[in-house]
């Protein structure tokens, strides 16, 4: 296995009046924490330090003249060992240029545009000819945060089958998994209960990078308070350079609260928002604070995680909140399991709704002041907010 640069970039200042781009690409590149060689002015002294760098298969941000850089790399690539390059990337000392030199393949390409966004730059993707010609390194492989949607397998998007179809490893929460099989023999099942959100989506960057067509299954939509955001996170904080190189995607599937309002008629209708009642990654004072306000604005508001075991008081707390600033008669719809074979769909109002009646697999939708429900030819309601907002209510408030 051949070594790939993964280091922390060095920033070379070769060239005095480079100094200042340096601390802007410091400042810029937190996330890779480059460290800022002494500016080193003579060529033997610039050709010391990108000697030193090289030997260390850390990449280097030159800033200086490409000529200079030139002179210098000239030595190291005559007696190089035949492992592959580590990356160099040369700026113009006015941080107006970014040119990749050495390390296709082996993170120069993704380097350079981080380069280029930090100094505010535009950037043009070349392709060095050694990008496959060498054989070095595996290309980076693909990496797709799937919705699955509720469950059912006709709320499944297309794009997301697919998706699950050619992937190679996937790997999420064991319930998820299970849903969104079956999977073919070859397929890797990576369910990680006991693993953290970020360690997975850093071990799904981990296979991805090593060429891996990888998916990370989320239940609904992956941007809804699921994996999506963790696996970007893991992106933004990388060392490794080479998970910049994988094909990221993230393919969105239809959340809870659509499918529960799809059920009980359209109560998303006009303005809503979404709510996790969960205080595990948030202070229960910031929900507060956030349920006074939407009920304040006259949102109709969807609460995710509205209630589990470990979490039993907060939804009494939040329904108590919302109770003073909205009628009794407001509608609340229950979706449980929804899109799923035991799904339950109760409307009530916010009078009546009671705890009991929820848990960690129901979501609660709760009516604006517009909200209305209407008789179904079933006996049961039609819930919906109209499209439009009284005149004299939308001028008085
Ligand atoms: N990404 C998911 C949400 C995950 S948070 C989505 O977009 O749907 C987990 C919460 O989502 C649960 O506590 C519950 O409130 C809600 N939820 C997820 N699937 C559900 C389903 N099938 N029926 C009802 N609620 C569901």
């Amino acid at each position: 296995m051949t070594a790939l640069a993964e280091g922390r970039p060095v920033l070379l200042v070769a060239d005095a009046s480079g100094r200042e781009t340096a601390e802007r690409l410091r400042a810029g590149l937190q996330g890779l924490s480059p460290d800022v060689a002494a500016t080193a002015q003579t060529p033997a002294e610039i050709a010391e330090r990108l000697r030193e760098s090289y030997a260390a298969r850390r990449p280097c941000v030159f800033l200086g003249s490409m000529e200079s850089l030139v002179l210098a790399l000239a030595p190291l690539l005559a007696v190089s060992d035949g492992s592959p390059s580590v990356p160099v990337v040369a700026v113009s000392p006015d941080g107006a240029d970014v040119v990749p030199v050495l390390g296709f393949g082996q993170g120069v390409e993704a380097l350079s545009r981080r380069i280029a966004d930090a100094l505010d730059v535009g950037y043009r993707a070349r392709t060095g000819t050694g990008e496959d010609a060498d054989g070095a390194s595996p290309a980076a492989g693909r990496l797709a945060v799937i919705g699955l949607g509720p469950g059912a397998p006709e709320l499944m998007a297309p794009a997301v089958r697919a998706e699950l179809d050619q992937a190679q490893d996937i790997v999420g929460y064991t319930t998820y998994v299970r849903m969104a099989g079956p999977f073919r023999a070859g397929q890797r099942i990576l369910d990680s209960d006991n693993r953290c959100e970020m360690e997975r989506a850093r071990l799904a960057f981990e296979l991805a990078a090593q060429g891996r067509r990888v998916v990370v299954v989320s239940s609904g939509d992956p941007g809804i308070f699921a994996m999506a955001a963790a696996v970007v996170e893991a992106l933004d904080q990388a060392e490794d350079l080479r998970w910049h190189q994988v094909d990221l995607a993230i393919l969105p599937g239809i959340s809870a609260a659509q499918v529960a309002a799809a059920r009980a008629g359209a109560p998303l209708g006009h303005d809503f928002c979404v709510l996790s009642l969960s205080d595990n990654l948030k202070p229960w004072s910031q929900i507060e604070r956030r349920l006074a306000l939407a009920a304040q604005a006259d949102l109709v508001i969807a609460l995710y995680n509205p209630s589990s075991k470990a979490r039993p008081w907060q939804l009494g707390q939040a329904l108590e909140l919302l109770r003073r600033h909205r009628d009794p008669s407001t509608p609340v719809i229950l979706g449980r399991d929804v899109g799923r074979p035991a799904e339950q769909v109760l409307a009530t109002t916010l009078g009546e709704i009671r705890p009991e009646q929820v848990d960690m697999r129901t979501v609660v939708i709760i009516g604006s002041s517009l909200t209305r429900q209407i008789p179904r030819r079933d006996g049961g309601a039609w819930v919906y907010t109209p499209r439009w907002y009284p005149q004299s209510s939308a001028q008085t408030s």
